[in-house]
């Protein structure tokens, strides 16, 4: 492929596991990426408008994000949030000093009517992330997880509750109402490469795809589409997608995620701990292929992106090669 000639790498992701696959694919000189972020763990905290997964997004495509947490700022402080707390209000929300005023310019844009696609692509734009951050829809959809607790927001339960209680039931609230933005259809129609990254299937990837005209636009697509599995060993690397799936009657291992994506995905990349689940995979029409899908560093990163762009060629090739000969 020609410099000029990039591989249009379109990939649907959440916030921390989303955000390593995007920095791993930005890495690579051939591919022009475009990500579809998720907007349903948005909400609002002390009057201002706060979107954790594309904030995760921005803040480590610019090099910003604190890399030990994997989420906020480098260097951030709490002296906003501590003069909350002296003023009685709840702060488990976790609001660093830096992030508030990116949560203030969202909130302002928001209420001048801007559309929260065009805020997004400002923030990236000005915090020099190269990658286009695209949302699905520009209407409000947020995730509500009912528990023993009884209904909580999606922030409630995983950061307030710390992803304990028992996971009941999901319900996207506002689903029916929304509509996919112009720009992620486009992003989808236009790509040479869908990617699905490893992030939660139920709560990070299901609210992006559950927006009216994603999930047929990328049920339609006839490029590679491939999913990374956020489970190695039935276990996540961080997070609650394990347990949830459990509760909610799912397998939590690779073969659940390949059975949640079935008819959306032609390759599921698995670990190769995961290696005996294959045969059960291809039973739903999947294909996998096996790697080392745990991303620790930058090199992790961009290795495991390099496999997931050759072996989106090759497919290409494949459909390519069997397309001439039908
Ligand atoms: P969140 O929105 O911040 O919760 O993050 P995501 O939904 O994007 O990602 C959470 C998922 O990423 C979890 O299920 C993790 O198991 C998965 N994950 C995190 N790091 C890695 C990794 O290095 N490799 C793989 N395969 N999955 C990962
Ligand atoms: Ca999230």
């Amino acid at each position: 492929m020609s410099e000029t000639q990039k591989l249009k790498v379109t990939l649907l992701a959440g916030g921390v596991g989303g955000a390593k696959m995007a920095e791993g694919l930005a890495a690579l000189g051939n591919v022009e990426l475009t990500i579809i972020g998720n907007i349903a763990d948005d909400d609002n905290f002390h009057g201002l408008w706060v979107s954790p997964d594309i904030d995760t997004m921005t803040y480590t495509l610019s090099g910003r994000i604190n890399r030990q947490q994997g989420w906020g700022l480098a260097d951030e402080g709490t002296r906003a949030l501590d003069i909350l707390t002296t003023l009685g209000q709840d702060t488990w929300m976790m609001l660093g000093d830096k992030d508030f005023g990116l949560h203030i310019y969202r909130t302002m844009r928001r209420a001048r009517g801007d559309r929260p696609t065009d805020i997004a692509a400002d923030v990236a734009e000005a915090f020099g992330v190269k990658p286009r951050i695209l949302l699905p829809t520009d209407d409000r959809v947020q995730t509500r997880v009912k528990t023993e607790k009884g209904w909580l927001s999606f922030q409630e339960y995983f950061v307030r509750e710390k992803c304990a209680p028992t996971v009941e039931a999901l319900e996207l609230k506002g689903i029916e109402d929304a509509t996919a933005t112009p720009e992620a259809l486009a992003a989808i129609a236009s790509a040479d490469l869908l990617v699905i990254a490893p992030s939660n299937p139920l709560v990070s990837i299901e609210p992006i795809l559950a927006v009216k005209g994603i999930r047929d636009a990328v049920k339609e697509a006839r490029v590679p589409r491939i999913a990374v599995s956020p489970l190695i060993a039935g276990k996540v690397v961080k997070g609650s997608a394990d347990r949830m799936m459990t509760a909610l009657g799912m397998r939590a291992d690779a073969v659940g995620v390949a059975a949640h994506y079935a008819g959306l995905i032609d390759v599921l990349l698995i670990d190769h701990q995961d290696s005996v689940l294959a045969e059960e995979i291809a039973g739903l029409e999947i294909q996998t292929h096996r790697d080392d899908i745990l991303m620790k560093d930058a090199e992790d990163k961009a290795r495991l992106a390099r496999v997931v762009v050759d072996l989106g060629l090759k497919l290409a090739a494949d459909k390519d090669q069997n397309g001439a000969a039908a």
